[in-house]
């Protein structure tokens, strides 16, 4: 039944049904049910229609969020569908892990009024689950095709977006993806039960019936350098992504069962998808029956200690310099770690790994005081002398964040200018780098972000390429026109 508007008055904020924190510790399903259609509708028909939706404002694709919750209440789920659609490329998997506190629901009107705020990523997920279980969802065939092609380094978010808008443009697009797989970090860094990956899978799979040539175990700087990939494209976009890990230089380092995160997840991602990973069915990089320290307070963090959890720790604990206020990683997710039974050591920074016979067996910490704030405001955190200390540890896994790696040495191509912390620098009005036709998108322009910040990159980025590729076509200067020189 269509709902009237402005319900926050009546109705509290209901989030999906979460499943118990015992049932979700064996598998990796997600960990949030559905809406059906009338607590979609109920929950739609809270929002306040702003006049200025901040909602909106901060939602980093800007999606007409209050007019799309509108047609939800009203019961127009495809109308809804169409609208939500129009500003996003993977509006269902914005849905399920935007960090949502930090954009669109944490600048909710009626959230600062503390009503509670619309449940605005939740009603995402549903309008667009709902279009796909409808077959409302379609690949966007061109009107027409295009003489001139375009290459893209990477089939992550920001490469899957850039591909979709460009090939709906008529161009012949080509991914190259030095995984097995494309989705980029949606694939091989974020866990099922965030994110389960026949939602990757649908939309590549919609991007191939698009027209879109996908070529997998292609690693540019291995299998062509980036000289070949221009000299065979109109364009070429970078969307490569941040992977190099950032390291901890402690004494012990060098032990065994120290590893990345990354690594950690890929393996833990990969048994999950049904392939062979040797190191995961050996025990070697499988947390089962162990204790396991990680070490970080970001999302990557999260994400490990809730895998560890998954996989049948014996216990495991997250250590992080600074307190709950100020760590990097979503509020919600460290809720959800700690119903799950993830212990929290606040204000603690490892100094040395401890171990026998080549393997750890403990973290040496010390306890942190937060001092006065710096200049980004944040306090700074200062060891308090005398308060080192010893956890227990057979598995440590650091997440400590992300640099970009070496594109210029790995590409072989110098030309390829980058900042000191080696993203790729563009000029922010055309998104193109220090070479002609060579443009660049998402977080290895960025460091280390938020999906839907690559989507919107690759949205604004295929703007720009094809700007560029009617002036070369007008110019007479196409890649196929060259070659026939
Ligand atoms: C563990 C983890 C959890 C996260 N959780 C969230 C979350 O909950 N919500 C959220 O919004 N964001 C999350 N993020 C961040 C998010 O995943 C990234 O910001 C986003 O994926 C960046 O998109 P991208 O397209 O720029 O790069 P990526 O997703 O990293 O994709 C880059 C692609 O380029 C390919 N590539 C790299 N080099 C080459 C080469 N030389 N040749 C060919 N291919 C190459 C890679 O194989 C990869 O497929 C998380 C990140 C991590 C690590
Ligand atoms: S894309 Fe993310 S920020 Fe924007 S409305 Fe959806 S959940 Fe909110």
């Amino acid at each position: 039944m269509a709902q009237k508007m402005l319900q926050f008055v009546r109705t509290e904020k209901r989030m999906p049904d979460k499943r118990e924190a015992a049932a979700r510790r064996h598998d990796f399903d997600e960990i949030y049910g559905e809406f059906d259609q009338s607590g979609a509708e109920e929950q739609s028909s809270r929002c306040s229609q702003c006049g200025v939706p901040f909602c909106q404002v901060h939602c980093p694709l800007h999606n007409n969020i209050p007019d799309w919750l509108k047609l939800t209440a009203e019961g127009r789920l495809e109308e809804a569908y169409e609208m939500s659609s129009a500003t996003s490329n993977l509006p269902e998997i914005c849905g399920r892990i935007c960090p949502q506190d930090r954009l669109c629901e944490g600048n909710c009107t009626i959230e600062q009024s503390t009503h509670g705020t619309v449940t605005i990523g939740s009603i995402e997920k549903y309008i667009n689950d709902t279009a796909w279980d409808r077959g409302w969802v379609k690949p966007r065939i061109p009107a027409r095709e295009r003489a001139q092609s375009v290459g893209i380094i990477g089939g992550g978010p920001g490469g899957m977006a850039a591909a979709e808008q460009l090939r709906a443009k008529g161009y012949e697009v080509h991914v190259y993806d030095r995984y097995d797989r494309i989705g980029g970090l949606m694939m091989y860094g974020i866990p099922g039960f965030k994110l389960e990956k026949y939602v990757v899978d649908r939309r590549v799979k919609l991007l191939a019936d698009q027209g879109v040539i996908f070529h997998t175990n292609f690693e540019v700087g291995r299998d062509a350098t980036l000289a070949d990939l221009r000299a065979k494209h109109d364009a070429v976009l970078i969307a490569t992504g941040v992977y190099k890990a950032r390291d901890l230089d402690a004494p012990g380092s060098e032990l065994g069962n120290i590893i990345p995160a990354l690594k950690y997840l890929t393996i833990s991602n990969r048994q999950g998808l049904g392939d062979t990973v040797p190191d995961y069915d050996s025990g070697a990089l499988n947390a089962s029956g162990k204790n396991v320290v990680v070490i970080g307070g970001g999302d990557t963090a999260m994400d490990c200690v809730r895998t560890a959890i998954r996989q049948g720790a014996k216990s495991v604990k997250c250590l992080y310099r600074r307190n709950r206020a100020n760590m990097p990683g979503s509020q919600r997710e460290v809720h959800n770690a700690e119903e799950e039974g993830v212990e929290f050591v606040w204000q603690s920074a490892p100094e040395a790994f401890e171990g026998k016979d080549g393997v750890v067996t403990g973290v040496r910490a010390h306890r942190i005081h937060l001092g006065v704030a710096d200049a980004s405001g944040r306090q700074t955190p200062q060891v308090i002398d005398g308060s080192g200390y010893v956890l227990e540890a057979d598995l440590v896994i650091k997440a400590l964040g992300f640099d970009p790696e070496d594109l210029p040495a790995l590409f072989g191509e110098a030309g390829l200018k980058v900042s000191r912390w080696g993203t790729v620098t563009v000029n922010f009005r055309t998104m193109m780098s220090s070479l002609d036709g060579v443009f660049a998108a998402g977080d290895i322009v960025r460091g280390a972000s938020l999906v839907v910040w690559a989507i919107r990159d690759g949205r604004d980025v295929a703007e720009h390429m094809h700007s560029y590729l009617l002036q070369k076509a007008e110019a007479g200067t196409t890649a196929a026109a060259v070659a026939a020189e």
